[in-house]
């Protein structure tokens, strides 16, 4: 079978930019307990880490969500986050959104 042309094939990731910083967007390994992280602000090379061990969708979304609104507003405290990332996931699933995970980069 010939190998897909991808973005991860070429080795690029994707970027997201919140409030003027920009994280690059990977999946790796982050043990059992940890579906997601993100560098502060203040990091040169920031990145978001989504868990590769994540395989459903809806949470993947939820995850880089979760992540996306630390960066948006860092003191914001965790529970506050963790709703809203949720809700807003379910809402935005129920409405066809999906991360495409081919675009984001596996790192060991
Ligand atoms: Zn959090």
């Amino acid at each position: 079978m010939k190998r897909r042309k991808s973005l991860l094939y070429f080795g690029f990731s994707m970027e997201v930019k919140l409030r003027s910083n920009t994280w690059k967007i990977v999946r790796m390994d982050l043990g059992p307990s940890v579906r997601g992280e993100i560098d502060p602000s203040s990091y040169v090379n920031k990145s978001i880490r989504i868990s590769t061990r994540l395989k459903k969708n809806q949470e993947i979304l939820e995850v880089l969500l979760h992540e996306c609104l630390h960066g948006c507003f860092w003191d914001i405290d965790e529970e506050a986050v963790e709703k809203a990332a949720f809700d807003i996931s379910k809402a935005l699933y129920k409405l066809g959104a999906r991360v495409d995970v081919n675009k984001l980069l596996k790192k060991k």
